[in-house]
C-alpha cells in the first residue's frame, strides 16, 4: 500500500536521519538523541565482508561482534536453520520435555571440550545469560553443600562478561558500572593481567604473574575464603582491549583458587572454537575449569545461543539437590531453542570438517606478524594478540602512561580512516580490536594489513598536527 511504501526509507534517508530520527535505542551507542550521529546501516554480508545500504563494501575485521566465525553467508548454516524451521520451529526444554537438536548439541559440546571432563551443558541465548546462569549455579551448589556464606565472586579489572545486571557487575569496565549502581556488592575485582601496562620496573612476566596471584590470595584472605565462591576469567580478555595473559598466570591463579576451594569459571565467549588457534582458550593455557561459558561462534553468530558447561562434580550436587526440591528452577523460554541448536550443531560440524583450529594456526602468523610489524609506529604503545585476535593501543612515547588527550580522539580517528578505506574495526577509546572470521583468506589478511597501515599513517599525521598546533 501507499502507506507502507511511505514507511520504507531509502538508503539515503536512513543515513540522513541520524539516530534521533529513528525509533531505536541502540546498545552501547552515545547520543541516541542527536541528529549528528548517523548509524551505518548494514544490509548484507558475504564471506569476510559486509555491505551497507548504499552498497559500500567493508572488510569486517571484528567478525560482526567477535562472532561470525564462518563469515557472512555460509549456506550450510542457512540450510540447517531452514530445515529445522520447517520441521519444528520451536519447542522448549522445561519440565522434562525437550527437542533433539538441543540434546544432540549438549552431547557434542561435552565431547568437544577436552581440557577436562565436563558433565552437563545448560543452554542460554547469550553470553550474558550464560554468566548470570553461572552465578545461580554456583549459589545453588553452595547452598546444597550447606555453605550459604560462600557466595562472593572475584572477577578482574578490564574484563567483559556481558551487560545484564550480574554479568555487567562481573565485568571490570567502569563504563558498565557508572550510572547503573553497579557492581552489586557480592562481586569483587582483582588485577588486570596486562603485563605491558601494569608490570613494575624490571619485573619479568613470570614475576608479574606471581605478584597478581599473590594479590588474588590477599584479597581472598581479606574477605575470608569461606565467603568466596568463584573466580571468573576470560582466557584472553576481549572487549577490555585484547589482553593475552602473561606467562604462567593461569597456572598460578588456578593454584590459588584451588587452595581455597573456589570454583574457576572460564568465560570462553570469545575464545572458544578456534579463535586462539586451539579449540578452546582453556586448551591453550592449561585451564581446568569447573564451569565454562560459551556463545558467539557457537552458532557463528547466525542465531542467538549460549551455553554453560558444568563439571560432573557440580552437576551431581545440583542433580541431587533438585531431586529433593523438585526442580532446578532456572531457565529461559529459548534455552536450547531448536533452530539455534541446529545451526550450532552444523557450525561445530564445519569447524571439525574444515580443521578450523589448524586453519587459524596457519593464518595466524600472517595476521599477527603482519600487524605487529607496525609496532614501531610512534603512536602505538602496544600491539598484542594471538591466533586470530589482536588489539592495538595508541599511546605517546611508546609508554603505557602517556595517554593521548581523550579529546584528540586518536582511536576514533583511526577507526574512521579504516572505514573510509572499506574496513570496520572495533574502537574503544584509543584501543583498536580486530578478530576476523576464520574463513578470512590470506589475500584478505593482506588487504586488512594494508588498510590498517594506510589508516595508521593518516592517524600519525593527525597526531603530529595536533601536537604541534
Ligand atoms: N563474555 C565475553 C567474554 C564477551 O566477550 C561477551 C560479549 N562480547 C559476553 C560475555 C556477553 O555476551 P552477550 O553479548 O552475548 O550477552
Amino acid at each position: 500500500t501507499a502507506a507502507e511504501q511511505k514507511e520504507e526509507l531509502t538508503a539515503q534517508e536512513l543515513a540522513d536521519k541520524g539516530f534521533k530520527g529513528h525509533g531505536m535505542l541502540a546498545p552501547f551507542t552515545a547520543g541516541w538523541h542527536t541528529t549528528d550521529l548517523h548509524p551505518l546501516v548494514i544490509e548484507r554480508s558475504e564471506g569476510s565482508y559486509v555491505y551497507d545500504t548504499n552498497g559500500r563494501k567493508y572488510l569486517d575485521s571484528l567478525a560482526g561482534l567477535w562472532c561470525t566465525a564462518l563469515g557472512g553467508n555460509e549456506p550450510r548454516l542457512v540450510e540447517a536453520a531452514n530445515k529445522q524451521l520447517s520441521t519444528l520451529p520451536f519447542y522448549h526444554s522445561f519440565w522434562n520435555r525437550t527437542t533433539k537438536p538441543s540434546l544432540d548439541l549438549a552431547k557434542e559440546l561435552l565431547e568437544m571440550f577436552t581440557a577436562r571432563k565436563m558433565g552437563k551443558a545448560f543452554f542460554t541465548n547469550s553470553g550474558s545469560e550464560a554468566n548470570d546462569t553461572q552465578v545461580k549455579l554456583v549459589w545453588y551448589y553452595n547452598n546444597a553443600l550447606g555453605r550459604p556464606n560462600k557466595k562472593k565472586f572475584i572477577a578482574r579489572s578490564k574484563s567483559y562478561h556481558g551487560s545484564t545486571l550480574i554479568a555487567a557487575s562481573l565485568s571490570g569496565l567502569p563504563a558498565l558500572h557508572q550510572k547503573f549502581d553497579l557492581p552489586v556488592s557480592f562481586v569483587l575485582h582483582t588485577d588486570c593481567p596486562h603485563y605491558w601496562r601494569f608490570h613494575l620496573p624490571g619485573e619479568t612476566e613470570e614475576e608479574f604473574a606471581t605478584r597478581l596471584a599473590d594479590n588474588l590470595e590477599k584479597l581472598i584472605l581479606k574477605e575470608g575464603p569461606e565467603t568466596i565462591a568463584a573466580f571468573i576469567a576470560e582466557p584472553v580478555m576481549g572487549a577490555g582491549g585484547v589482553i593475552p595473559p602473561p606467562a604462567t598466570y593461569f597456572e598460578k591463579v588456578q593454584a590459588v583458587v584451588k587452595k581455597y576451594d573456589i570454583l574457576f569459571i572460564a568465560d570462553e565467549v570469545i575464545c572458544a572454537f578456534g579463535r586462539l588457534g586451539t579449540m578452546f582458550g582453556c586448551d591453550k593455557y592449561g585451564i581446568k575449569p569447573d564451569l565454562v561459558s560459551i556463545a558467539k561462534a557457537l552458532s557463528s553468530g547466525y542465531l542467538p545461543i549460549g551455553a554453560v558447561l558444568v563439571s560432573p562434580e557440580i552437576s551431581e550436587v545440583i542433580h541431587a539437590q533438585s531431586s529433593k526440591l523438585g526442580a532446578f528452577s532456572h531457565g529461559f523460554t529459548y534455552s536450547g531453542h531448536p533452530v539455534s541448536c541446529a545451526v550450532a550443531l552444523e557450525a561445530l560440524k564445519i569447524y571439525k570438517e574444515r580443521n578450523i583450529v589448524e586453519q587459524v594456526q596457519k593464518l595466524s602468523p600472517r595476521f599477527q606478524d603482519g600487524l605487529k610489524a607496525f609496532s614501531d609506529s610512534p603512536i602505538i604503545g602496544e600491539i598484542r594478540g594471538t591466533g586470530l585476535i589482536i588489539g592495538t593501543e595508541f599511546t605517546d612515547n611508546k609508554s603505557p602512561n602517556d595517554l593521548f588527550p581523550p579529546e584528540w580522539g586518536v582511536g576514533a580517528y583511526f577507526g574512521a580512516e579504516c572505514e573510509k578505506r572499506g574496513m570496520l574495526v572495533r574502537v574503544a577509546g584509543d584501543n583498536i580490536m580486530m578478530c576476523p572470521p576464520f574463513i578470512i583468506t590470506p589475500e584478505e589478511i593482506d588487504q586488512l594489513i594494508s588498510i590498517y597501515g594506510e589508516a595508521l599513517r593518516a592517524t600519525e599525521e593527525r597526531v603530529k598536527e595536533l601536537k604541534y598546533k
